[in-house]
Protein backbone atom coordinates (compact mmCIF):
# COMPACT_ATOMS: atom_id res chain seq x y z
CA UNK A 1 0.00 0.00 0.00
CA UNK A 2 0.71 3.92 -0.56
CA UNK A 3 0.43 6.17 2.37
CA UNK A 4 -0.55 9.69 1.68
CA UNK A 5 2.17 10.70 4.28
CA UNK A 6 4.88 9.02 6.18
CA UNK A 7 6.51 11.06 8.80
CA UNK A 8 9.77 10.04 9.85
CA UNK A 9 10.04 10.52 13.85
CA UNK A 10 7.53 11.10 16.44
CA UNK A 11 8.49 13.98 18.72
CA UNK A 12 5.95 16.65 18.93
CA UNK A 13 6.62 18.01 15.60
CA UNK A 14 6.40 14.63 14.09
CA UNK A 15 3.09 12.91 16.30
CA UNK A 16 0.84 16.06 16.43
CA UNK A 17 1.92 16.17 11.92
CA UNK A 18 0.97 12.51 11.71
CA UNK A 19 -2.22 13.08 13.95
CA UNK A 20 -3.54 16.35 12.00
CA UNK A 21 -2.64 14.70 8.42
CA UNK A 22 -5.06 11.87 10.32
CA UNK A 23 -8.02 14.23 10.66
CA UNK A 24 -8.04 15.84 7.88
CA UNK A 25 -8.43 12.39 6.05
CA UNK A 26 -5.19 11.11 4.65
CA UNK A 27 -3.18 7.69 5.25
CA UNK A 28 -0.44 7.90 7.60
CA UNK A 29 2.30 6.69 8.75
CA UNK A 30 4.62 6.99 11.17
CA UNK A 31 8.40 5.90 11.48
CA UNK A 32 10.30 5.89 14.71
CA UNK A 33 14.02 4.60 15.61
CA UNK A 34 13.09 4.68 19.82
CA UNK A 35 11.16 2.18 21.88
CA UNK A 36 8.60 5.17 22.61
CA UNK A 37 6.77 7.75 21.04
CA UNK A 38 7.21 11.21 21.71
CA UNK A 39 10.80 11.82 20.76
CA UNK A 40 13.55 14.48 22.95
CA UNK A 41 10.38 16.46 24.74
CA UNK A 42 8.45 13.54 25.77
CA UNK A 43 11.55 11.21 26.73
CA UNK A 44 14.23 13.45 27.68
CA UNK A 45 13.92 17.44 27.41
CA UNK A 46 10.48 18.81 28.01
CA UNK A 47 8.41 16.33 30.19
CA UNK A 48 10.87 14.54 32.63
CA UNK A 49 12.76 18.01 33.32
CA UNK A 50 9.83 19.82 34.40
CA UNK A 51 8.69 16.68 36.13
CA UNK A 52 12.32 16.91 38.46
CA UNK A 53 11.95 21.09 38.62
CA UNK A 54 8.20 20.91 40.30
CA UNK A 55 9.43 18.26 42.98
CA UNK A 56 12.88 19.75 43.38
CA UNK A 57 11.08 23.24 43.71
CA UNK A 58 8.41 21.54 46.61
CA UNK A 59 11.42 20.19 48.25
CA UNK A 60 13.14 23.50 48.49
CA UNK A 61 9.71 25.43 49.46
CA UNK A 62 9.16 23.04 52.39
CA UNK A 63 12.49 23.07 53.58
CA UNK A 64 12.82 26.74 53.46
CA UNK A 65 9.29 28.47 53.03
CA UNK A 66 6.75 26.52 54.50
CA UNK A 67 7.76 27.89 58.28
CA UNK A 68 6.73 31.28 56.90
CA UNK A 69 3.73 30.37 56.24
CA UNK A 70 3.01 28.64 59.60
CA UNK A 71 3.31 25.45 58.13
CA UNK A 72 5.46 23.56 60.67
CA UNK A 73 6.87 20.53 59.26
CA UNK A 74 10.42 18.47 59.94
CA UNK A 75 13.12 19.04 57.55
CA UNK A 76 12.61 17.54 54.00
CA UNK A 77 14.76 14.77 53.28
CA UNK A 78 15.20 13.55 49.86
CA UNK A 79 14.70 9.96 48.57
CA UNK A 80 16.13 10.54 45.26
CA UNK A 81 14.92 6.97 43.76
CA UNK A 82 11.19 7.76 44.11
CA UNK A 83 11.50 11.07 42.80
CA UNK A 84 13.26 9.80 39.72
CA UNK A 85 10.56 7.25 40.24
CA UNK A 86 7.88 10.10 40.06
CA UNK A 87 9.45 11.73 37.01
CA UNK A 88 10.03 8.24 35.19
CA UNK A 89 5.95 7.36 35.99
CA UNK A 90 5.14 11.17 34.30
CA UNK A 91 6.95 9.90 31.34
CA UNK A 92 5.97 6.86 30.86
CA UNK A 93 2.05 8.56 30.84
CA UNK A 94 3.18 10.71 28.23
CA UNK A 95 4.60 8.57 25.99
CA UNK A 96 1.80 5.87 26.46
CA UNK A 97 -0.47 8.67 25.65
CA UNK A 98 0.65 9.21 22.54
CA UNK A 99 0.83 5.56 21.69
CA UNK A 100 -2.81 5.90 21.99
CA UNK A 101 -3.59 8.38 19.96
CA UNK A 102 -1.73 7.14 16.99
CA UNK A 103 -4.00 4.17 16.89
CA UNK A 104 -7.04 6.55 17.89
CA UNK A 105 -6.11 7.73 14.38
CA UNK A 106 -5.32 4.72 12.81
CA UNK A 107 -1.82 5.79 11.81
CA UNK A 108 0.77 2.82 11.05
CA UNK A 109 3.40 3.05 13.22
CA UNK A 110 6.78 1.18 11.65
CA UNK A 111 9.32 0.88 13.91
CA UNK A 112 13.26 1.22 13.22
CA UNK A 113 15.24 3.43 11.14
CA UNK A 114 14.02 5.50 8.21
CA UNK A 115 16.49 6.49 5.43
CA UNK A 116 15.19 7.91 2.50
CA UNK A 117 16.13 5.68 -0.60
CA UNK A 118 14.39 8.10 -2.66
CA UNK A 119 11.97 10.38 -2.89
CA UNK A 120 8.41 8.14 -2.10
CA UNK A 121 10.66 5.28 -0.72
CA UNK A 122 11.54 4.96 3.08
CA UNK A 123 13.53 2.15 3.95
CA UNK A 124 13.31 0.92 7.75
CA UNK A 125 15.65 -1.03 9.37
CA UNK A 126 14.70 -2.19 12.79
CA UNK A 127 16.84 -3.34 15.69
CA UNK A 128 16.68 -7.01 14.74
CA UNK A 129 18.41 -5.45 11.57
CA UNK A 130 15.68 -6.47 9.23
CA UNK A 131 14.41 -3.96 6.37
CA UNK A 132 11.35 -3.05 5.40
CA UNK A 133 10.21 -0.81 2.55
CA UNK A 134 7.29 2.03 3.00
CA UNK A 135 5.84 3.43 -0.12
CA UNK A 136 4.38 7.24 0.32
CA UNK A 137 3.73 9.79 -1.87
CA UNK A 138 5.22 12.36 0.76
CA UNK A 139 7.10 12.66 3.40
CA UNK A 140 7.67 14.68 6.58
CA UNK A 141 11.17 14.70 7.95
CA UNK A 142 10.92 15.35 11.77
CA UNK A 143 14.24 13.75 13.12
CA UNK A 144 14.68 16.54 15.53
CA UNK A 145 17.77 17.36 17.13
CA UNK A 146 21.20 16.14 19.03
CA UNK A 147 22.94 17.19 22.33
CA UNK A 148 26.06 19.41 20.92
CA UNK A 149 29.16 18.13 22.16
CA UNK A 150 32.27 20.40 23.02
CA UNK A 151 35.58 19.25 21.23
CA UNK A 152 37.95 17.08 23.32
CA UNK A 153 35.27 16.39 26.15
CA UNK A 154 33.50 12.76 26.16
CA UNK A 155 30.22 12.32 27.59
CA UNK A 156 29.99 9.56 29.91
CA UNK A 157 26.19 10.03 31.10
CA UNK A 158 27.84 9.47 34.31
CA UNK A 159 30.14 12.10 35.42
CA UNK A 160 30.25 14.20 32.21
CA UNK A 161 26.59 14.51 31.43
CA UNK A 162 24.19 16.03 28.82
CA UNK A 163 20.67 17.05 29.81
CA UNK A 164 20.11 13.24 29.15
CA UNK A 165 22.42 12.12 31.92
CA UNK A 166 21.44 15.08 34.14
CA UNK A 167 18.41 13.65 34.24
CA UNK A 168 19.66 10.65 35.85
CA UNK A 169 21.77 11.05 38.35
CA UNK A 170 21.81 8.11 41.19
CA UNK A 171 23.04 10.78 44.06
CA UNK A 172 22.86 14.33 44.47
CA UNK A 173 26.62 15.77 42.99
CA UNK A 174 28.30 17.71 45.54
CA UNK A 175 29.59 20.27 43.00
CA UNK A 176 28.22 20.65 39.83
CA UNK A 177 29.84 22.39 37.10
CA UNK A 178 27.36 23.52 34.40
CA UNK A 179 28.70 24.54 31.10
CA UNK A 180 26.58 26.89 29.31
CA UNK A 181 23.87 29.34 30.69
CA UNK A 182 20.99 29.11 28.55
CA UNK A 183 17.74 27.16 28.99
CA UNK A 184 18.75 23.72 29.69
CA UNK A 185 21.51 24.49 31.92
CA UNK A 186 19.87 26.81 34.30
CA UNK A 187 16.77 24.92 34.42
CA UNK A 188 18.90 21.51 35.49
CA UNK A 189 21.06 23.33 37.47
CA UNK A 190 18.27 24.80 39.41
CA UNK A 191 16.91 21.10 39.87
CA UNK A 192 20.15 19.87 41.42
CA UNK A 193 20.60 23.29 43.22
CA UNK A 194 17.60 22.53 45.12
CA UNK A 195 18.36 19.45 45.94
CA UNK A 196 21.65 20.31 47.79
CA UNK A 197 24.53 20.73 44.59
CA UNK A 198 26.83 23.78 44.59
CA UNK A 199 26.27 24.70 41.30
CA UNK A 200 28.95 26.86 39.26
CA UNK A 201 27.73 28.18 35.81
CA UNK A 202 30.33 28.85 33.33
CA UNK A 203 29.37 30.72 30.39
CA UNK A 204 31.47 31.85 26.96
CA UNK A 205 29.30 34.98 26.79
CA UNK A 206 29.24 37.86 29.06
CA UNK A 207 25.59 37.43 30.15
CA UNK A 208 23.61 34.71 30.49
CA UNK A 209 20.54 33.59 28.26
CA UNK A 210 22.03 35.15 25.06
CA UNK A 211 19.16 35.68 22.86
CA UNK A 212 16.79 36.98 25.49
CA UNK A 213 16.05 40.53 26.59
CA UNK A 214 18.90 42.14 28.47
CA UNK A 215 17.15 43.46 30.92
CA UNK A 216 15.54 40.29 31.98
CA UNK A 217 19.27 38.44 31.87
CA UNK A 218 20.73 40.55 33.98
CA UNK A 219 17.91 40.58 37.04
CA UNK A 220 17.24 37.27 36.13
CA UNK A 221 21.14 36.26 37.02
CA UNK A 222 20.80 38.93 40.25
CA UNK A 223 17.95 36.59 41.41
CA UNK A 224 19.70 32.63 40.84
CA UNK A 225 23.05 34.19 42.28
CA UNK A 226 20.80 35.22 45.61
CA UNK A 227 19.46 31.62 45.46
CA UNK A 228 22.64 30.26 45.83
CA UNK A 229 24.13 29.90 42.04
CA UNK A 230 27.47 31.14 41.08
CA UNK A 231 28.54 32.47 37.74
CA UNK A 232 31.43 32.96 35.49
CA UNK A 233 31.08 34.55 32.80
CA UNK A 234 33.10 35.51 29.25
CA UNK A 235 34.78 32.10 30.28
CA UNK A 236 35.16 29.00 28.26
CA UNK A 237 35.92 25.28 29.66
CA UNK A 238 38.92 23.80 27.46
CA UNK A 239 39.35 20.36 28.64
CA UNK A 240 38.16 18.36 31.81
CA UNK A 241 40.68 15.51 33.21
CA UNK A 242 38.30 12.48 34.74
CA UNK A 243 40.55 10.58 35.78
CA UNK A 244 40.98 11.43 39.42
CA UNK A 245 38.26 10.93 42.16
CA UNK A 246 36.55 14.47 40.95
CA UNK A 247 37.10 16.40 38.04
CA UNK A 248 38.69 19.06 36.84
CA UNK A 249 37.95 21.47 34.23
CA UNK A 250 40.26 24.02 32.80
CA UNK A 251 38.46 27.05 32.55
CA UNK A 252 39.74 29.94 30.51
CA UNK A 253 38.99 33.68 29.88
CA UNK A 254 36.99 33.48 26.76
CA UNK A 255 39.32 36.08 24.61
CA UNK A 256 42.43 33.54 25.73
CA UNK A 257 44.57 33.79 28.68
CA UNK A 258 45.68 31.77 31.69
CA UNK A 259 43.43 28.85 32.60
CA UNK A 260 42.36 28.22 35.95
CA UNK A 261 41.36 24.57 37.09
CA UNK A 262 37.52 24.05 38.66
CA UNK A 263 36.83 21.30 40.49
CA UNK A 264 33.47 19.01 40.02
CA UNK A 265 31.77 15.73 41.46
CA UNK A 266 29.63 16.04 37.76
CA UNK A 267 29.84 18.33 35.02
CA UNK A 268 26.88 18.97 32.34
CA UNK A 269 27.59 20.35 29.36
CA UNK A 270 24.64 22.70 27.90
CA UNK A 271 26.11 24.14 25.26
CA UNK A 272 22.98 23.59 23.33
CA UNK A 273 21.60 21.37 20.75
CA UNK A 274 21.79 20.75 16.68
CA UNK A 275 19.81 19.13 13.88
CA UNK A 276 19.84 15.30 13.94
CA UNK A 277 19.95 13.78 10.41
CA UNK A 278 22.34 10.84 10.70
CA UNK A 279 21.59 7.83 8.20
CA UNK A 280 18.18 9.74 7.03
CA UNK A 281 19.99 9.59 3.36
CA UNK A 282 19.89 13.17 2.72
CA UNK A 283 22.80 13.12 0.25
CA UNK A 284 21.68 10.13 -1.13
CA UNK A 285 18.37 11.98 -2.46
CA UNK A 286 20.09 15.61 -2.80
CA UNK A 287 18.10 17.17 -0.17
CA UNK A 288 19.86 21.01 0.30
CA UNK A 289 21.30 21.72 3.95
CA UNK A 290 21.65 25.34 5.02
CA UNK A 291 24.35 25.93 8.56
CA UNK A 292 23.34 21.65 9.10
CA UNK A 293 19.33 22.46 9.02
CA UNK A 294 17.29 21.11 6.14
CA UNK A 295 16.51 23.73 4.18
CA UNK A 296 12.80 24.45 3.24
CA UNK A 297 10.43 26.97 1.81
CA UNK A 298 7.62 28.91 3.52
CA UNK A 299 5.36 25.85 2.51
CA UNK A 300 7.97 23.84 4.48
CA UNK A 301 9.22 21.70 1.49
CA UNK A 302 12.67 21.09 1.05
CA UNK A 303 14.00 21.05 -2.53
CA UNK A 304 13.06 17.49 -3.65
CA UNK A 305 9.57 17.46 -4.81
CA UNK A 306 7.54 15.35 -2.02
CA UNK A 307 9.84 15.69 0.63
CA UNK A 308 8.87 18.62 3.46
CA UNK A 309 10.93 19.05 7.29
CA UNK A 310 9.71 20.60 10.05
CA UNK A 311 10.44 20.70 14.19
CA UNK A 312 14.28 21.48 15.48
CA UNK A 313 15.44 19.51 12.40
CA UNK A 314 14.78 22.87 10.21
CA UNK A 315 15.32 26.52 11.24
CA UNK A 316 14.04 28.55 13.98
CA UNK A 317 13.85 28.41 18.23
CA UNK A 318 14.14 24.50 18.85
CA UNK A 319 11.06 24.56 21.31
CA UNK A 320 8.60 21.78 21.20
CA UNK A 321 5.28 24.19 20.61
CA UNK A 322 7.32 25.52 17.65
CA UNK A 323 7.92 21.67 16.09
CA UNK A 324 4.03 20.93 16.88
CA UNK A 325 2.50 24.38 15.01
CA UNK A 326 4.52 23.40 12.23
CA UNK A 327 3.50 20.41 12.52
CA UNK A 328 -0.19 21.38 11.94
CA UNK A 329 0.40 23.40 9.45
CA UNK A 330 2.32 21.49 7.01
CA UNK A 331 -0.49 18.58 7.52
CA UNK A 332 -3.11 21.00 6.13
CA UNK A 333 -0.86 21.91 3.60
CA UNK A 334 -0.24 18.72 2.10
CA UNK A 335 -4.68 18.41 2.50
CA UNK A 336 -4.81 21.53 0.64
CA UNK A 337 -5.63 23.96 3.36
CA UNK A 338 -3.84 26.77 4.52
CA UNK A 339 -1.40 25.88 6.91
CA UNK A 340 0.46 28.49 8.85
CA UNK A 341 3.11 29.47 11.59
CA UNK A 342 3.28 33.09 13.13
CA UNK A 343 6.70 32.93 13.80
CA UNK A 344 6.72 36.38 15.66
CA UNK A 345 4.40 35.53 18.44
CA UNK A 346 6.00 32.04 19.49
CA UNK A 347 6.53 32.38 23.38
CA UNK A 348 9.57 30.57 24.84
CA UNK A 349 9.88 29.92 28.59
CA UNK A 350 12.15 29.05 31.27
CA UNK A 351 10.85 26.46 33.98
CA UNK A 352 12.54 27.89 36.90
CA UNK A 353 11.39 30.02 39.72
CA UNK A 354 10.83 32.30 39.13
CA UNK A 355 10.11 31.52 35.34
CA UNK A 356 11.28 33.64 32.55
CA UNK A 357 8.84 33.64 29.68
CA UNK A 358 8.74 35.92 26.54
CA UNK A 359 7.52 36.72 23.27
CA UNK A 360 8.27 38.84 20.17
CA UNK A 361 11.01 41.32 19.97
CA UNK A 362 13.54 42.21 22.60
CA UNK A 363 14.03 45.95 23.34
CA UNK A 364 18.02 45.73 21.44
CA UNK A 365 16.01 44.10 18.51
CA UNK A 366 14.00 46.80 18.24
CA UNK A 367 16.89 49.00 18.80
CA UNK A 368 19.06 47.54 15.89
CA UNK A 369 15.68 47.19 13.20
CA UNK A 370 15.43 51.14 14.29
CA UNK A 371 11.98 51.01 15.47
CA UNK A 372 10.78 53.37 17.78
CA UNK A 373 8.53 52.07 20.90
CA UNK A 374 7.48 52.79 23.99
CA UNK A 375 7.86 50.55 27.61
CA UNK A 376 5.53 49.74 30.15
CA UNK A 377 6.67 47.92 33.17
CA UNK A 378 4.97 46.86 36.38
CA UNK A 379 7.55 45.05 39.22
CA UNK A 380 5.69 42.18 41.13
CA UNK A 381 6.70 44.00 44.33
CA UNK A 382 3.51 46.16 43.34
CA UNK A 383 0.94 43.37 42.91
CA UNK A 384 -1.43 41.98 45.78
CA UNK A 385 -1.20 38.43 44.70
CA UNK A 386 2.79 38.57 44.31
CA UNK A 387 2.63 40.14 47.69
CA UNK A 388 0.64 37.88 49.98
CA UNK A 389 1.84 34.49 48.39
CA UNK A 390 5.76 36.15 48.73
CA UNK A 391 6.75 36.04 45.15
CA UNK A 392 7.50 39.71 44.46
CA UNK A 393 10.68 38.77 42.56
CA UNK A 394 10.36 39.87 38.95
CA UNK A 395 8.30 42.24 36.91
CA UNK A 396 6.29 42.45 33.46
CA UNK A 397 8.31 44.47 30.59
CA UNK A 398 5.27 45.43 27.61
CA UNK A 399 7.38 46.93 24.29
CA UNK A 400 4.58 48.51 22.00
CA UNK A 401 4.82 50.26 18.79
CA UNK A 402 5.77 54.29 19.75
CA UNK A 403 3.01 55.03 16.71
CA UNK A 404 0.64 52.72 16.57
CA UNK A 405 0.76 50.88 20.08
CA UNK A 406 0.62 47.74 18.52
CA UNK A 407 2.42 45.35 21.12
CA UNK A 408 6.20 43.69 19.77
CA UNK A 409 7.65 42.34 22.95
CA UNK A 410 6.46 41.41 26.03
CA UNK A 411 9.18 40.04 28.65
CA UNK A 412 8.18 38.82 31.99
CA UNK A 413 10.20 37.37 35.44
CA UNK A 414 7.69 35.87 38.29
CA UNK A 415 6.00 33.18 39.15
CA UNK A 416 4.06 31.57 36.94
CA UNK A 417 5.63 33.70 34.06
CA UNK A 418 5.42 30.78 31.55
CA UNK A 419 1.24 30.63 31.81
CA UNK A 420 0.66 34.32 31.52
CA UNK A 421 2.82 35.03 28.29
CA UNK A 422 -0.24 33.42 26.82
CA UNK A 423 -2.22 36.62 27.13
CA UNK A 424 0.42 38.58 25.52
CA UNK A 425 1.16 35.51 23.00
CA UNK A 426 -3.05 35.87 22.02
CA UNK A 427 -2.40 39.82 21.78
CA UNK A 428 0.52 39.89 19.27
CA UNK A 429 -1.75 36.85 17.30
CA UNK A 430 -4.04 39.54 17.18
CA UNK A 431 -2.36 42.45 16.25
CA UNK A 432 -3.42 44.15 19.72
CA UNK A 433 -2.23 47.28 21.53
CA UNK A 434 -0.96 48.14 24.36
CA UNK A 435 -4.29 49.90 24.99
CA UNK A 436 -6.36 46.53 24.42
CA UNK A 437 -4.67 44.73 27.02
CA UNK A 438 -5.03 47.66 29.69
CA UNK A 439 -8.41 47.75 28.50
CA UNK A 440 -9.38 43.92 29.09
CA UNK A 441 -10.76 42.95 32.44
CA UNK A 442 -8.03 41.04 34.44
CA UNK A 443 -9.57 39.21 37.61
CA UNK A 444 -8.33 39.99 41.07
CA UNK A 445 -6.13 39.01 42.95
CA UNK A 446 -4.08 37.54 40.31
CA UNK A 447 -0.44 37.68 39.09
CA UNK A 448 -1.61 38.50 35.67
CA UNK A 449 -2.97 41.60 36.89
CA UNK A 450 0.36 42.89 36.89
CA UNK A 451 0.15 42.42 32.59
CA UNK A 452 -2.59 45.15 33.07
CA UNK A 453 -0.63 46.99 34.52
CA UNK A 454 2.57 47.29 32.43
CA UNK A 455 0.18 47.71 29.56
CA UNK A 456 -1.48 50.34 31.31
CA UNK A 457 2.37 51.96 32.10
CA UNK A 458 2.77 52.07 28.66
CA UNK A 459 0.92 55.07 28.46
CA UNK A 460 2.21 56.28 31.87
CA UNK A 461 -0.96 55.42 33.84
CA UNK A 462 -0.26 52.19 36.19
CA UNK A 463 -2.64 52.69 39.24
CA UNK A 464 -0.70 50.44 41.48
CA UNK A 465 2.86 52.61 40.90
C1 LIG B 1 16.36 18.85 28.70
C2 LIG B 1 15.48 19.49 27.67
C3 LIG B 1 14.41 20.26 28.10
C4 LIG B 1 13.57 20.85 27.16
N1 LIG B 1 12.53 21.59 27.62
C5 LIG B 1 11.69 22.18 26.72
C6 LIG B 1 10.56 22.91 27.18
O1 LIG B 1 10.30 23.03 28.38
N2 LIG B 1 9.75 23.48 26.25
C7 LIG B 1 10.00 23.37 24.90
O2 LIG B 1 9.24 23.91 24.09
N3 LIG B 1 11.07 22.67 24.45
C8 LIG B 1 11.90 22.07 25.32
N4 LIG B 1 12.97 21.33 24.86
C9 LIG B 1 13.17 21.23 23.40
C10 LIG B 1 12.20 20.21 22.78
O3 LIG B 1 12.40 18.97 23.37
C11 LIG B 1 12.42 20.12 21.27
O4 LIG B 1 12.32 21.41 20.70
C12 LIG B 1 11.39 19.22 20.62
O5 LIG B 1 11.45 17.92 21.15
C13 LIG B 1 11.60 19.15 19.10
O6 LIG B 1 10.63 18.33 18.55
P1 LIG B 1 10.87 17.56 17.18
O7 LIG B 1 9.58 16.86 16.89
O8 LIG B 1 11.41 18.47 16.16
O9 LIG B 1 12.04 16.49 17.46
P2 LIG B 1 12.34 15.47 18.62
O10 LIG B 1 11.49 15.65 19.79
O11 LIG B 1 13.82 15.51 18.82
O12 LIG B 1 11.94 14.08 17.99
C14 LIG B 1 12.62 13.50 16.91
C15 LIG B 1 12.26 12.04 16.82
O13 LIG B 1 12.75 11.52 15.60
C16 LIG B 1 13.28 10.21 15.80
N5 LIG B 1 14.24 9.94 14.73
C17 LIG B 1 15.36 10.63 14.42
N6 LIG B 1 15.94 10.11 13.31
C18 LIG B 1 15.17 9.07 12.94
C19 LIG B 1 15.24 8.15 11.85
N7 LIG B 1 16.20 8.21 10.92
N8 LIG B 1 14.28 7.20 11.77
C20 LIG B 1 13.28 7.13 12.70
N9 LIG B 1 13.15 7.98 13.72
C21 LIG B 1 14.09 8.95 13.83
C22 LIG B 1 13.91 10.33 17.19
O14 LIG B 1 14.10 9.05 17.77
C23 LIG B 1 12.87 11.18 17.92
O15 LIG B 1 11.88 10.37 18.50
C24 LIG B 1 13.81 20.68 25.77
C25 LIG B 1 14.88 19.91 25.34
C26 LIG B 1 15.70 19.31 26.27
C27 LIG B 1 16.83 18.46 25.79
Amino acid sequence: MTYDLTVIGTGPGGYVCAIRAAQLGLKVAVVEKDRTFGGTCLNVGCIPSKALLHASHLFDEAGHEFAGMGIKVPAPKLDLPAMMKFKDEGVAGNVNGVAFLLKKNKIDAHIGRGKIVAPGKIEVTGADGKTQTVETKNIVIATGSDVARLKGIEIDEKRIVSSTGALTLEAVPKKLLVVGAGVIGLELGSVWRRLGSEVVVVEFLDRILPGMDAEVGKQFQRILGKQGMTFKLSSKVTAIDSSGKTLKASVEPAAGGAPEMIEADVALIAIGRIPYTEGLGLDYVGVKMEKGRVLIDADFKTNIEGIYAIGDVVAGPMLAHKAEDEGVAVAEILAGQAGHVSYDAIPNVIYTFPEVASVGKTEEELKQAGIPYNTGKFPFTANGRAKVNRTTDGFVKILADAKTDRVLGVHIIGADAGTMITEATIAMEFGGAAEDIARTCHPHPTLSEAVKEAAMAVAKRAIHM
